[in-house]
């Protein structure tokens, strides 16, 4: 038996015990959530069946699974007891089952049909690339949110959230994203129009147009969109306020009309300072999401997922050791592939053995900056003329705030940028021993994912060195 929720709910004594937990769960969620992320994370839910002590819970998208577990639990316990007076157990499921009516699907998706253009419009240049799509785009801890957000921006236009904002460093899938929401809702509505620019090819095509006195037909095309995905909006930064102009204005005529747009940047938009201020306002209007570097595990699943077409066998100790030399970018994961798979084909070679894959990878390696070469003094000298402290301060034990900062930063690079072992980089710093050093670099690791600011002082110091 399936129940369908219809608000406003109340308890009453002609509700089965199974309607009673459901609504009374719905209620809770509602009061818990916004409204969009009710209407995304829960609308379409249903529960299934409740048998002996497990509740059955239709979710239309397994990646949700992770909301509810995080953010709803509460909520589930909390009408179970009430209900039940009972801890019930909480069993997921994403696929059509019997038990589930199939008008479910599509049910309450706003999928926006209505907002859609219906006249048939001059066919646009779409800018996407096949290539990138959510079933290639692997899940980790450091894109969850950045990837379940996309997915919903795909299944709900302009309802869910809007703008969609996505940074993160570089080599990160943002524009992997980017293009799989444009796949995706190509392929769930085919006339859509949806188009895929990078902002400095939206400022060419706009200077382009002025000039040719076309600005008509720069306009109609842009501003008939039904998504607009912009790429490194960043390097709107610096350009002259006129171009930035004529950005603020599409984006006012496409997000009024309630058309969608998401965005990507290699900062956060309280970091976007070249921008002007009312600009970056408006990118705050609906969701930011943070992509950090994927976690080891993640980039062993990012590995298996792009060798599967590979004819080459890469037994696992090849592909941990891989995925140990490129903690921090993806695209040079790739390119580390790349390497191994034309060393492989010149030598005709069939498994990837570590020292094969290192011979491979050793250029990149060194165009990667981790090499032996950089002395720890230079590393050190570097963060203290950028905090403005001492080698002196630096190596000695002052524990003052700004001095303990460049110490961590000044270890942190020491151990990411050189060869150097922990008790060697200790020793280096005043003979401090090995675990300060892991703690420092652990520290500072941590803080690079969340804090923007330290993340570009780092990239500085790190460019300084190179
Ligand atoms: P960014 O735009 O953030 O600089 P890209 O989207 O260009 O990064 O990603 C760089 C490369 O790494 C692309 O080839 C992309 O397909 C790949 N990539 C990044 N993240 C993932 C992921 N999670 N799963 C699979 N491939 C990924
Ligand atoms: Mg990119």
């Amino acid at each position: 038996h399936v129940l369908t929720h219809s608000f406003p709910t109340r308890r009453s004594s002609d509700l089965s015990q199974e309607e009673q937990f459901w609504s009374r769960f719905l209620e809770l969620a509602q009061l818990q959530l916004k409204d969009s992320a009710y209407d995304f994370f829960v609308a379409d839910s249903k529960l299934v069946k409740i048998d002996g002590e497990t509740a059955t819970i239709y979710l239309d998208g397994n990646y949700k699974e992770l909301f509810w577990e995080t953010n709803l639990k509460n909520a589930l316990i909390t009408a179970s007891f009430e209900v039940y007076n009972t801890d019930l157990k909480f069993h997921f499921v994403f696929e059509d089952t019997e038990e589930i009516p199939s008008s479910h699907s599509g049910e309450n998706r706003r999928l926006s049909s209505g907002s859609l253009t219906t006249e048939p419009l001059p066919k646009i240049d779409t800018g996407l690339k096949s290539k990138y799509t959510f079933d290639n785009f692997v899940q980790g801890d450091g894109n969850i949110w950045a990837k379940a957000a996309a997915l919903a921006v795909s299944e709900n236009l302009a309802t869910t959230y809007n703008p969609l904002f996505i940074y993160g460093g570089p080599g990160l899938g943002k524009t992997h994203l980017l293009n799989a929401i444009g796949n995706q809702i190509l392929e769930n509505i085919p006339n859509a129009r949806v188009k895929y620019v990078p902002a400095e090819t939206f400022i060419n095509e706009f200077l382009e147009h002025l000039r040719l006195g076309e600005m008509k037909t720069f306009k109609n095309t842009y501003r008939s969109l039904d998504l607009l995905l912009i790429d490194d909006i960043q390097s709107l930064g610096g350009k002259k306020v006129t171009t930035q102009e004529e950005f603020f204005n599409t984006f006012n005529a496409l997000h009024s009309d309630n058309k969608q747009i998401v965005l990507t940047s290699d900062r956060s938009p309280d970091h976007l300072d070249s921008l002007e201020e009312r600009l970056v306002t408006r990118f705050k209007w609906g969701l930011t999401q943070n992509i950090t570097p994927p976690d080891f595990e993640t980039r062993i699943a990012i590995l298996r997922n792009k060798i599967e077409d590979l004819d080459y066998i890469f037994p696992n100790d090849t592909l941990e050791y891989l995925a140990g030399q490129f903690d921090s970018n993806v695209r040079d994961l790739e390119g580390a592939l790349n390497d191994i798979s034309l060393m492989a084909k010149v030598k005709k070679l069939k498994e990837i053995t570590i020292d094969v894959a290192a011979e491979a990878i050793r250029a990149r390696k060194n165009d990667n900056s981790k090499t032996l070469v950089i002395p720890i003094e230079k590393i050190q000298e570097a963060v203290g003329a950028f905090y403005g402290v001492s080698v002196k301060e630096i190596k000695g034990s002052r524990r003052v705030q700004n001095i303990v900062l460049a110490r961590q930063v000044a270890m942190y690079l020491s151990r990411e940028m050189t060869d150097n072992s922990l008790p060697r980089i200790g020793k280096e710093f005043g003979g401090k021993d090995h675990t300060t050093v892991i703690h420092a670099y652990e520290k500072i690791k941590s803080m690079v994912d969340t804090d923007d600011n330290l993340r570009l002082e780092i990239q500085s110091i790190k460019k300084k060195l190179n």
